[in-house]
């Protein structure tokens, strides 16, 4: 599922537009916002994708560890998980010393 990150319509893996307010959801569902949120904080060292340990053999193969640069959009091309795909990124921040 694709969640739209103006008014939160959940849609189709496949959707490319909101249905309901027209948002291009390659930029604006809450994943392609928290992908651009995670580049932005210089915290953020390097964006891990994470999926459901259930997921199907196109997220399994995309889980880890990436350069901000190279992280993939989700969802994941070529997923085939029953509930569209549940892969999302959690950020591997940089060590802080004191
Ligand atoms: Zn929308
Ligand atoms: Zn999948």
């Amino acid at each position: 599922m694709r969640t739209c990150a103006v008014c939160n319509t959940r849609t189709p893996d496949e959707t490319e537009r909101c249905p309901k307010c027209g948002a291009d959801l390659a930029v604006d569902s809450a994943a392609a916002r928290s992908l651009t949120k995670l580049r932005a904080n210089p915290r953020v060292r390097d964006i891990r994708l994470m999926v459901r340990a259930d997921a199907c053999p196109a997220c399994q193969a995309a889980a880890g560890t990436y350069l901000k640069p190279v992280a993939p959009a989700l969802p994941i091309a070529g997923c085939s998980c029953p509930n569209g795909c549940e892969a999302f990124y959690e950020p591997a921040l940089n060590e802080i010393y004191p």
